[in-house]
């Protein structure tokens, strides 16, 4: 069978196929700590589920305009503004199935053939996906584990060009946890700007940030470059509703009515039923949001000082989002365990761990934990972990550790 050539540049999520095979194994019956989902494992707020039964009930079950509810696009401009004190209109927000469809929409509305988009990697493997089915080009700067993977300005204006049409950037990063900060992206938005570059962010982590750091990105780029600027997030991570499906994109509103053309044409709105658990959770009380939030960082804290006091383990203490990213190409050896990729299809399979590559996330010589899972689970994987880096090392060679 022939199919279109972009779909010959991108493959399926990896994060996925990592779920699919824990899933098998599961229903083989083995034990599997599965430190692969991107997800929160916390209950969606009593308040949030109520109000989507309300929705039920009142058969709030209809069409609604493509764009979301007035009432929820109002809930997004109020907890932008309570958050971050930034003022933009309804007009300019879209309500879309995820972070990822608002990302995906933008995509399709700014980029051509021949564009160049730059981001960095480690990087979550959407991002650069999306980009090659709109038919453009990702340029991709790397970031590195000797400066916690910080996002820097200075290399990413390098490597602009004339074909450069946007810069994406994922604070917090999803896989490393990176953050990039207020000033680095002061300096990125006014090289951008000058040059008539957009600048789109990735907020889809902005709640989950474990210490006190400046982190008003929104702000930074609407002083600078208002014009310019796509901020697209989510409800998914903040308040644990990543199934329920509800994103957003803010941008001058010539560029939502362009993702309104192209969510108009694709999925339409999205769920009637999730807009209206949406305003609660935006509207509503917030205490939630710092709960899990406590949770994710006492967790990240364990999970590190667990990997970490086995020094063949390198790993940095993540600012945000709920991964950790360690180092294992120097475990790897020709004659055994030869790629991160390797490494993860035998964690799996002799320790029953499901974690993801370092290559999903265009690194090789790491694998992303994910520690959206109960503190027991998590010592539990992190003691299998330590047992089969301990065999791979005596022992040069794999045995079964279950
Ligand atoms: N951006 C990043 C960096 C993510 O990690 C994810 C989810 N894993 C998304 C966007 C998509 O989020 P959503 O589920 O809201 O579509």
């Amino acid at each position: 069978m022939s199919f279109a050539s972009r779909m010959s540049r991108v493959q399926v999520s990896p994060t996925l196929k990592v779920a699919a095979e824990a899933d098998r194994l599961r229903r083989q019956g083995v034990d599997v700590v599965d430190l692969g989902a991107g997800e929160p494992d916390f209950a969606t707020p009593e308040h949030v589920k109520q109000a989507a039964h309300d929705a039920l009930n009142s058969n709030f079950t209809k069409y609604t305009p493509t764009p979301g509810v007035m009432e929820l696009r109002e809930a997004i401009v109020q907890r932008y503004r309570a958050d971050y004190g930034v003022d933009f209109k309804a007009e300019e927000v879209i309500v879309t199935a995820g972070a990822k469809q608002a990302l995906y929409n933008t995509a399709m509305a700014l980029f051509d053939p021949g564009d160049e988009v730059i981001t960095h990697a480690p990087d979550w493997p959407s991002i650069p996906d999306q980009i090659k089915l709109a038919d453009a080009r990702p340029v991709i700067v790397q970031t590195h584990m000797e400066d916690g993977f910080k996002i820097h300005a200075e290399p990413i204006i390098e490597a602009i060009t004339p074909r450069t049409k946007a810069i994406l950037v994922n604070s917090p990063c999803n896989p490393t946890g990176a953050l990039i900060s207020e000033g680095e992206m002061a300096k990125l938005a006014d090289a951008a700007a000058s040059r008539g570059i957009w600048v789109i962010v990735d907020f889809t982590y902005e709640k989950l940030i474990y210490e006190p750091v400046a982190h008003n990105l929104i702000k930074v780029l609407f002083d600078r470059m208002r014009n310019r600027t796509v901020v697209c997030s989510a409800a998914s991570k903040a308040y644990a509703m990543t199934g329920w499906r509800c994103g957003w994109a803010i941008a001058p509103k010539e560029v939502i009515a362009q993702c309104n053309v192209v969510q108009g044409h694709s999925t339409s709105n999205i769920n009637s039923i999730t807009q209206k658990a949406a305003i609660a959770a935006l509207a509503g009380p917030q205490d939630g949001v710092t709960t899990m939030l406590n949770e994710y960082r006492r967790r990240r804290d364990a999970v590190h000082g667990w990997l970490t006091a086995d020094p063949r383990i390198i790993c940095v203490k993540p600012g945000g989002a709920f991964y950790l990213f360690p180092y294992i190409a120097d475990l790897l050896s020709p004659s055994g365990i030869k790629s991160s990729a390797e490494f993860a299809e035998a964690l799996l399979k002799e320790v029953a761990v499901a974690v993801t590559p370092g290559e999903g996330f265009d690194s090789p010589g790491f694998f992303r934990l994910s520690y959206a899972t109960s503190i027991e689970r998590l010592k539990e994987g992190c003691e299998r972990i330590k047992t089969f880096v301990q065999q791979l090392e005596s022992s040069g060679k794999l045995t079964a550790a279950r």
